[in-house]
Parts: structure tokens; C-alpha cells; sequence
């Protein structure tokens, strides 16, 4: 793979509206990632395989809780922070992103707002060291975009619960020790457990022949008759509203991560149509290729500006649902368009693991699916300006 050359674009001078802290955080994760990802992550994705190495570097940057609070391992930082080091994250690769995601957003996250003193002191800090690795299980074969519609359901033994059901798409299963599990009680209520690797009856199998998040390990979680210890269940939230929480920490991370893998599409485009050379002149000056150009730098900068103002709203906890879901579906798509446009700028050197471009790509369309579909936080703005239901 060619060198990472990286400038982050900033047409607006939106650093003006970082803070010294901020620009800190985000610089070390940019060098991190430039460093320790950049040269080996293409390889890594080519071989579908996640790097098992950077888990500690991604502990170190503060990817692992990053709005947690100190006593509990985190890194103490406000939610700009969180968002600025997923946006460097996913520069480097959407996959290790996403591992850094579930972590944060959907393991530490539920345990921190949704667990007891004694969950949060025995799983945080292990979390947010790296040592442990956990997984997010709602999605399962029957139910994708509808989760409340879940099967996999536990019941009271007594001394235990009793576990069983099956998730599928499981980002970190199959190296998880820990995964957050949502499962209805026999009232059909749903709660979130806390399943340990090692539990009889409980298995990750990995999920192959991805074209996308390569180097992301996906897989199942999968509970037959699985023995959970009482204390293990999440106390402080149930319904579906509690999962619902952990996605909106998780898709605010998306939004802001997904600005990452543009500005590297566009980057890379950039500099590319400066250095190669057809009909006698440098490609970026003919007019197309700079409509290209200034359209990617015109859509980043809208998205960087959506972004910030999310990052203010949620540190200030006003940020709504629907909001999130706003800014996660634009950037994604920003992002998709850009990698595409980019992708062909390069013409044939678009589809080579030498560029980032087309990894990019790829590991975008699962990111417009995943933590909400395109077309499910299209219609969560639909019922939001409307006051309608489209999903019954
Ligand atoms: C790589 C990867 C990693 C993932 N990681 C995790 C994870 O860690 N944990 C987890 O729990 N899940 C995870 N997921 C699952 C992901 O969240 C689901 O794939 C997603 O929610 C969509 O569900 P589905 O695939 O079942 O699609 P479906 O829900 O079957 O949707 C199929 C199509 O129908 C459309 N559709 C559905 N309902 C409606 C409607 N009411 N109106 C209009 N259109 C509709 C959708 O937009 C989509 O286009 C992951 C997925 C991928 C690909």
C-alpha cells in the first residue's frame, strides 16, 4: 500500500471551533492511526482478518470509553472528543472503527448507564484497558430492522436465568469475553444480560466470505440453554428503548466516523489528480474531475458541520433520536458517494489495495445498513417531522 499522506481538509476552519483539548485527542488518534493501521490494514482486510495488535493502541487513544469516566477506566472526555477519535478511526478503516464502536457505544456504554456499582467496577476497567473485548447482540436471523420482534428469551430458574435464542451479524463476537445480550423475560419484556465467554451452551461462530469490514470479525452468538448468573442481568433499563439508547451513542460515533473514510476518498482523489497525467496536464484540470473535487469538499464540510452541532446538542443532552439518526444517514451517504466518485477518479488504480479508495467503499455499504438501514433512519425523519408512523 502507498504511504499515508493524509491531510484532513478543513475548508471552513472548523478547527476554530475545537477546543486545545480536542485538537489534542484528535491529533494523537490521527498519528496513531497513521502509524499503526495505515501500513498494515489493507493487508489485514485482504486476508479478512482483524489485527488483533492494535487493541492495545486503540485502548491508548481512548477509543475504548471514551466519554466514561475515570473511575471506571474511561477516558473522562466530552462527546466532540468521542466523535473526533472515530472520525480519525475510520479514517484509517471503518472496520477497526467498528470495533472500537461496539466496545464503547454498545458494551460499556449499557453496563455504565443501565448496570449496577458492582457491574460497572468489574467490567469497565477491563474494557476500557482492552483486556476484555465485549459484542452487542440485538440483530438476530428473524429480526434486523424490527428487534422488538426478538425470540431468543430467557427464563427464571430460581438461582438463574435460563437462556436461548440466536443472534446473527455480531461485530467482535468471535473474539468477545463479554456480550451485552437483549432477550425477552416471560412477560416478554425486553432486558440486556451480560453473557462471559466459557458459559455452557454458549458459542461465537465467525461469520466468512464478507466483501465488507473485512477486517472487522463478525459472527454469531448463539445461547442453548445457557445458565446466566442472576447478577448478570442489567437492572437500571429495560424495554426496547434500552438498546435504543446504546444505538444512539453508537450512531452519533457513526456520523462523526464516516466523515473519516471521506476525507481519505477525497484526499487521496485529490492528490491523485494533481500527479496523474493524461492528454499533456495533470487530471484535476479538467473541468469534470474538479466538479468531482469540489463537490466531495463541498459535502464534507456540510457533514463536518452537522456533526459539530450534534456533538454540541448531545454534550449539552439535547441531542434527540431523530437527530442522530439524521446526521448518521447523511454522512454515511456522503461518505458513499465520495468513496464511489473517488474511486473512479483513479480510474484503474481506483479498484487496487494500493488505495484506500475501494476498501473504503466497501466497508461503507455495511455502515449504511448496520445500527440502522438508509431507508429505516429516512423513515425515523418521517415520523419526526410528521408525527406519523410509517413502521405500522
Ligand atoms: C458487518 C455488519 C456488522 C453488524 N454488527 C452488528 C452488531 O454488532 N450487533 C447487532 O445487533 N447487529 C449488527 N449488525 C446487524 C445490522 O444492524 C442489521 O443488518 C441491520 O439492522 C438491518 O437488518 P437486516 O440485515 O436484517 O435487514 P432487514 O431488516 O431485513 O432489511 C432489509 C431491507 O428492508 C428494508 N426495510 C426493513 N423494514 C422496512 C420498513 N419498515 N420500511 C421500509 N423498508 C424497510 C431495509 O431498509 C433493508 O433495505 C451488523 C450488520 C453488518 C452487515
Amino acid at each position: 500500500m502507498k504511504p499515508d499522506l493524509f491531510q484532513a481538509p478543513d475548508y471552513y476552519n472548523l478547527d476554530e471551533l475545537l477546543t486545545d483539548e480536542h485538537k489534542l485527542v484528535r491529533d494523537a488518534a490521527r498519528e496513531w492511526v497513521k502509524r499503526d493501521v495505515s501500513p498494515i490494514i489493507e493487508d489485514y482486510a485482504q486476508r479478512a482478518e482483524f489485527p488483533n495488535q492494535i487493541i492495545k493502541g486503540l485502548a491508548d487513544i481512548g477509543a475504548f470509553g471514551p466519554y466514561i469516566p475515570e473511575e471506571y477506566g474511561g477516558a473522562g472526555l466530552d462527546q466532540i472528543s468521542y466523535g473526533l477519535i472515530m472520525q480519525e478511526i475510520e479514517r484509517g478503516d471503518s472496520g477497526v472503527r467498528s470495533t472500537a464502536s461496539v466496545q464503547s457505544s454498545l458494551v460499556m456504554y449499557p453496563i455504565w448507564k443501565y448496570g449496577n456499582e458492582a457491574q460497572r467496577k468489574k467490567y469497565l476497567p477491563k474494557l476500557a484497558s482492552g483486556e476484555w473485548m465485549g459484542s452487542f447482540g440485538l440483530t438476530e436471523p428473524d429480526h434486523g430492522s424490527n428487534p422488538g420482534g426478538m425470540t431468543t428469551n430467557y427464563k427464571d430458574m430460581g438461582d438463574h436465568y435460563l437462556l436461548n435464542g440466536a443472534k446473527m451479524w455480531i461485530s467482535n463476537s468471535p473474539f468477545c469475553q463479554i456480550a451485552v445480550v437483549w432477550a425477552k423475560n416471560e412477560e416478554g419484556r425486553i432486558h440486556g444480560l451480560i453473557v462471559e465467554r466459557g458459559m455452557e451452551g454458549f458459542s461465537t461462530p465467525e461469520t466468512h466470505n464478507k466483501w465488507s469490514l473485512r477486517a472487522s470479525a463478525t459472527g454469531e452468538l448463539i445461547f442453548d440453554n445457557v445458565k446466566v448468573p442472576k447478577e448478570n442481568l442489567l437492572p437500571n433499563k429495560s424495554g426496547l428503548g434500552a438498546p435504543l439508547g446504546c444505538l444512539d451513542s453508537a450512531r452519533f460515533g457513526i456520523a462523526w466516523g464516516a466523515i473519516g473514510a471521506a476525507m481519505d476518498c477525497y484526499d487521496t482523489a485529490l492528490r491523485y489528480s494533481k500527479e496523474r497525467i493524461q492528454f499533456g496536464k495533470p487530471i484535476g484540470q479538467f473541468q469534470l474531475q474538479q466538479k468531482k473535487l469540489a463537490e466531495m469538499i463541498t459535502e464534507i464540510t456540510k457533514a463536518q458541520l452537522l456533526a459539530w452541532r450534534l456533538g454540541v446538542l448531545r454534550e449539552n443532552g439535547k441531542a434527540t433520536s431523530a437527530q442522530i439518526s439524521m446526521a448518521k444517514r447523511n454522512n454515511v451517504e456522503m461518505a458513499l458517494k465520495i468513496a464511489r466518485e473517488a474511486r473512479q477518479m483513479l480510474g484503474g488504480m481506483g479498484i487496487s489495495g494500493e488505495y484506500s479508495i475501494m476498501r473504503h467503499m466497501m466497508n461503507l455499504e455495511s455502515v449504511v445498513t448496520y445500527e440502522g438501514t438508509h431507508d429505516i433512519h429516512l423513515l425515523i425523519t418521517g415520523l419526526d417531522v410528521t408525527g406519523l408512523n410509517a413502521f405500522k
